[in-house]
C-alpha cells in the first residue's frame, strides 16, 4: 500500500474529518517532525487524533501505553472500522487474539498497538518491543505516572524503563490534568529533556463564570436560580448533610430538586440521576460523587454552594455545564470557612512535607481565582497556560470589582520579593513587610532590610491577599516545582518602575488565609 502522509488527507479518508480542531494539526505536525511533546488537553477535545494519524502517516510501530481496557477497546474497534489495523495487549485478550497482534507486529503490518501499563511492566513485552519497529511511543492520561496527579499508578513506572530500553524512541504524552506541579513532574519523570509543551482547549467560551463571597448561601442561591427556571442544573455542596438541606430548600420553593450523594442508597441513586438524565428542569443537588460519565449536553448551570476543591476541580464541575455549546451559566460561592477548612483537611492529612506543599499552591491558586482582580476566564485560562483576551461576560467583566490604585502595595511586595532575595514564598514575605522578627526573619537577617516593616498598616490576611492577587496579575510567579519561592516577573519590574497603575481588589481583603503555625 502506498504510503499517505499528507495528515489533512489522512483525516480525511480514515478518519473521515473535515478539518482539524483547534491544536490538534500543531501537534501532529510536531509528531511527524520527531519531537517529544506533552499535550494537555481536556477530555473530548480530539487527544486520540494527535498520535493516531501520525502513526499512520510514518513507519513503524506506534504504541499506546493506556490504563482503561475498556477505552483500548473502543479505540481499537473504531480504527479497525476505519480500516486501520490496530490491537490490544491486555489481561482481557485471548491467545489467538495475542497471536494476531505479535504475527502483526512481526509483518510490519499493525500499526497501533495499545498496552496496559501492567502488560508493559512485564519484562518479555518490553524486550519483545525492543525487537519490533517501534516508531513511536504514545502515553495516554500520562498525570497518572505523577504522584501529584489524581490518579498515581505505580506501574508506570515501566514506562521509563521501557523507554530506556527502546534507546528513548520518540514520545507524546497526553493528559488533561493541567496543574502545574502534576505537569512539572510528568516531565521530570518521563523525559530526559523538556518536551514541547502544548495547551489547547480548556476554554469554553459558552460558560459564563461567576464567583461571590458566601453572605446568605439561600439568598444568593435562590437569586442565582431564579434567572434558571425551569432549566436543567447541578449544585455541588461540600457534604452530604449540605446537598439534604438545599434539595429540601429549594423544593419548598417549588423546584424540582433531588439530592444525591454516596450515603444514598444505590437505588435511590441511580433514580435520581434518570430523573435528571430523562426530565427537563431537574436540579439535582450533589457532593462532587454527581457527575462521573455523565453526558447530558443541555445542563444550564452549575453552583457550587462551597468552594471546590481546587481549580482542577472546579474546572471539571463546571464543565458539565453547556455541553451543547449553548450558553450556561455558573456562580461559585466561596467562604473564609471553606479555605480554613481546607487549610486544616492538608496540614492534617498525614501527607509528605512536599505534598503538603503541593496541596497549599493548589488552595493558593483557588483561591486566587475567587479574589482575582481581572476577567476570570482570563485567570482560568491563564492557570492552564492558556492565553486569552478578557471575555467580557464573566462577572468581573460585567461588574468588575470593587479595586482601588495598589501600585504602592504591589510594589512594597516586589521589593519585598527582591530584596530577598527571589527565594522566598509568600509567607515570609508578609511577615517581612508587617515586620514580625520570626526566627527565619532574624536568620536572614531579613529584619534590617528596608522593606522591613513597610506594611505595618495592614494585617497579615491582607497581604496574603494582595500577594495572590499580586501572583494572578502576573507581576510575581510562584516556583511551583521548589519550594513556591516568589521571583518578580518582565511585568512586574515594569510595575516596580510605576510604568502603569496596578488595580487590586479591595473586597476581598477582609478573608484571610492564615497558615496555622506550629507551636507559636
Ligand atoms: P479525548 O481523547 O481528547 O477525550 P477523543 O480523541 O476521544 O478525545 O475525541 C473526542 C471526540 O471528538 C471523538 O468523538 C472524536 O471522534 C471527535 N473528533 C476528534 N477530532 C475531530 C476532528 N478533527 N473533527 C471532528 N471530530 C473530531
Ligand atoms: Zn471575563
Amino acid at each position: 500500500m502506498q504510503q499517505v502522509s499528507d495528515p489533512l488527507q489522512i483525516l480525511h479518508d480514515v478518519f473521515g474529518y473535515g478539518s482539524f480542531r483547534p491544536g490538534q494539526e500543531e501537534i501532529v505536525q510536531t509528531v511527524m517532525a520527531g519531537e517529544n511533546l506533552l499535550a494537555i488537553m481536556p477530555t473530548g477535545a480530539g487527544k486520540s487524533i494527535c498520535y493516531q494519524l501520525p502513526a499512520l502517516a510514518r513507519d513503524g510501530l506506534t504504541v499506546v501505553v493506556s490504563p482503561l481496557i475498556a477505552l483500548m477497546r473502543d479505540q481499537v474497534a473504531a480504527l479497525r472500522n476505519n480500516g486501520v489495523e490496530a490491537g490490544a495487549l491486555n489481561s482481557s485478550i485471548d491467545e489467538e487474539e495475542r497471536r494476531r497482534i505479535a504475527s502483526g507486529v512481526r509483518e510490519g503490518t499493525l500499526k497501533l498497538l495499545y498496552v496496559s501499563p501492567e502488560r508493559l511492566a512485564h519484562g518479555n513485552t518490553i524486550e519483545w518491543l525492543a525487537r519490533s519497529n517501534v516508531r513511536l511511543m504514545a502515553i495516554d492520561e500520562a498525570h497518572c505516572v505523577s504522584q501529584w496527579g489524581h490518579d498515581f499508578r505505580p506501574e508506570y513506572a515501566a514506562i521509563g524503563e521501557a523507554r530506556r530500553r527502546l534507546d528513548g524512541v520518540q514520545t507524546v504524552a497526553f493528559t488533561a490534568t493541567a496543574d502545574v506541579a502534576t505537569r512539572d513532574d510528568i516531565v521530570e519523570r518521563l523525559f530526559e529533556a523538556p518536551p514541547r509543551l502544548f495547551v489547547h482547549g480548556f476554554d469554553r467560551p459558552n460558560l459564563r463564570l461567576a464567583f461571590a463571597a458566601k453572605d446568605n448561601t439561600r439568598k444568593q442561591l435562590l437569586a442565582f436560580l431564579d434567572k434558571h427556571k425551569g432549566e436543567s442544573g447541578i449544585i455541588y455542596c461540600s457534604s452530604r448533610n449540605a446537598t439534604e438541606k438545599i434539595a429540601s430548600m429549594l423544593e419548598s420553593e417549588g423546584f424540582r430538586a433531588l439530592p444525591y450523594h454516596a450515603g444514598m442508597d444505590q437505588s435511590e441513586r441511580d433514580r435520581n440521576q434518570d430523573v435528571f438524565l430523562q426530565e427537563d428542569g431537574v436540579v439535582v443537588v450533589a457532593t462532587v460523587a454527581f457527575g462521573m460519565g455523565i453526558d447530558k449536553p443541555d445542563v444550564r448551570f452549575v453552583a457550587h454552594a462551597a468552594m471546590p476543591k481546587s481549580i482542577e476541580a472546579y474546572y471539571q464541575e463546571i464543565g458539565r455545564a453547556g455541553r451543547d455549546g449553548l450558553p450556561a451559566d455558573t456562580l461559585t460561592l466561596y467562604g473564609m470557612e471553606d479555605m480554613r477548612l481546607r487549610r486544616l483537611q492538608i496540614e492534617d492529612s498525614g501527607m509528605s512535607d512536599e505534598q503538603k506543599r503541593v496541596e497549599r499552591q493548589r488552595l493558593n491558586a483557588l483561591v486566587s481565582l475567587c479574589e482575582a482582580p481581572v476577567c476570570r476566564r482570563q485567570t482560568l485560562l491563564a492557570y492552564f497556560a492558556e492565553e486569552s483576551p478578557p471575555c467580557g461576560h464573566c462577572d468581573l467583566c460585567q461588574e468588575g470589582a470593587i479595586s482601588f490604585d495598589g501600585t504602592v502595595e504591589a510594589q512594597k511586595i516586589l521589593s519585598g520579593i527582591l530584596r530577598t532575595g527571589e527565594r522566598f514564598g509568600a509567607e515570609h514575605i508578609v511577615n517581612v513587610l508587617v515586620g514580625e522578627t520570626t526566627d527565619m526573619v532574624a536568620r536572614c537577617g531579613h529584619d534590617r532590610l528596608k522593606t522591613f516593616g513597610v506594611g505595618a498598616d495592614r494585617a497579615k490576611g491582607e497581604w496574603r491577599s494582595l500577594i495572590r492577587q499580586v501572583v494572578a496579575l502576573g507581576l510575581a510567579s510562584v516556583d511551583v516545582a521548589g519550594y513556591g519561592g516568589l521571583s518578580v516577573t518582565e511585568r512586574g519590574w515594569a510595575a516596580l518602575k510605576g510604568a502603569e497603575p496596578v488595580r487590586l481588589r479591595s473586597d476581598v481583603l477582609r478573608l484571610r488565609l492564615g497558615r496555622r503555625r506550629k507551636g507559636q
